[in-house]
């Protein structure tokens, strides 16, 4: 049996390792940390996700009805303005239609829990320090910073925006900084709609989690935000805001996440010998478009499917997932850049552009981006 060596047990890695064992390898999971850093916070999963994870396995809808399960479908959504007035509204029955599933927002631990249970055994606790990428006629060799080596027919590194292994082989792609910082928080709201709201600079989104709980989550520019007391400032950051806002963060639950947003300058290719890149390793995004870990889970897909022990295989993971990941990862950060401008003349055309964009345009933008039920792998895009 071929032996993969998955490095990292993210979102993306644990897909990986799930998809890559239903193919038929022999997989190992290494992880640097003791327990995976999977708290707090809701996450967003799109249509696109939750096709990857119904290939996972186990059964005919898979990890998907587990998502589905454990989440809750989002009702009704779009932009508005910071005084709550829509610029668009999604029509979330439209949505279902066109895609099969609507939205599903659930807690993040959550989902890293029901992948982790379907995954091969992670060994935690064993960073990886360089890995010898082998080559047609040789295995790879991983080797562990307790001495240990692991030879392999393949190499994941899923090991994130800092990747260790992707710093040695391709050092020309390196985190990028946006100048955005993320405040990310779940508090105890029954939310009626979810959606994003834009305005003074700022971005707000809320979301709906199970148990009448709310996933809220705001950007702003990173040069505003003070160096602790986060909570009582992003409340007075967001004083005046529509309703809900100034409500749910009345009501926080838990810790606020607070985090600068990077995301990866692209590294020349996603292989070399018998090493592939996968998820943030290979194209970490800023979240504005809520894509980062279902563009993980596509590559894992991708990638089991098109992998053999024959390293000159994965130039067709890189073909199948690299253009599209990357024009996501693009178009995400352009979006999350036009949401927090500031000049009043170009809010103004900015909102009149998205209050004017027909309802059919913005859907099928949005198909392109996610493919659809009849192109489960996502159609790529080049924009
Ligand atoms: C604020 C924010 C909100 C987001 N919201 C959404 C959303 O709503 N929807 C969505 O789809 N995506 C969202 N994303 C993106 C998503 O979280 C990421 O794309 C996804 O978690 C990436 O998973 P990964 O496994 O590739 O990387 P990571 O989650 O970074 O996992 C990498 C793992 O590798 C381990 N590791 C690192 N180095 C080594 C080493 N040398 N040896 C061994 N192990 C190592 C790390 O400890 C870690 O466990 C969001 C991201 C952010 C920042």
């Amino acid at each position: 049996m071929a032996r993969a060596v998955v490095v990292g047990a993210g979102l993306g890695g644990l897909a990986g390792a799930i998809a890559l064992s239903r193919h038929g390898w022999d997989v190992t999971v290494l992880e640097r940390r003791s327990e995976p850093d999977e708290t707090g916070a809701g996450i967003a999963v799109w249509p696109n996700a939750l096709r990857a994870l119904d290939v996972l396995g186990p059964g005919p809808r898979g990890l998907g009805a587990q998502a589905r399960a454990a989440g809750t479908v989002e009702v009704g959504g779009g932009i508005r303005t910071m005084s709550g007035r829509w610029l668009a509204r999604t029509d979330t029955a439209d949505l279902r239609r066109r895609q099969g599933d609507g939205v599903v927002v659930l807690r993040r631990p959550d989902l890293h829990a029901l992948l982790r249970t379907a995954a091969p055994e992670v060994t935690t606790g064993v960073g990886v320090r360089r890995v010898d990428p082998g080559d047609a006629a040789r295995p790879a060799v991983v080797h562990d910073d307790a001495g240990g080596e692991h030879p392999a027919e393949l190499v994941v590194a899923a090991d994130g925006l800092r990747s260790t292994i992707r710093a040695a082989v391709w050092p020309e792609a390196v985190p990028r900084p946006t100048g955005q910082t993320t405040f990310r928080l779940i508090a105890a709201h029954d939310l009626a709609e979810g959606g994003e709201s834009w305005g003074n600079g700022a971005l707000v989104g809320l979301g709906p989690l199970p148990g009448a709980r709310t996933y809220l989550y705001a950007v702003v520019p990173t040069a505003e935000v003070p160096r602790d007391d986060h909570l009582p400032w992003l409340r007075a950051r967001l004083a005046g805001w529509h309703d809900p806002i100034p409500s749910v963060l009345d009501a926080v639950e838990g810790p606020v996440l607070v985090h600068a947003l990077e995301d990866l300058r692209p590294p020349r290719s996603w292989h070399h010998g018998r090493i592939a890149l996968l998820g943030d390793a290979a194209h970490a995004m800023t979240p504005n478009l809520g894509q980062g870990a279902a563009q993980a889970f596509l590559d894992a897909v991708a990638l089991a499917e098109e992998a053999t022990d024959d390293p000159a295989s994965l130039a067709a993971y890189e073909a199948r997932r690299r253009p599209g990941a990357e024009a996501v990862a693009r178009r995400s950060r352009r979006a999350g850049e036009v949401a927090l401008w500031r000049s009043p003349l170009a809010v103004a055309a900015r909102n009149a552009l998205v209050a004017a964009l027909p309802a059919g345009v913005a859907a099928a933008g949005l198909d392109r981006m996610l493919g659809t039920p009849d192109t489960p792998h996502q159609k790529e895009t080049s924009s």
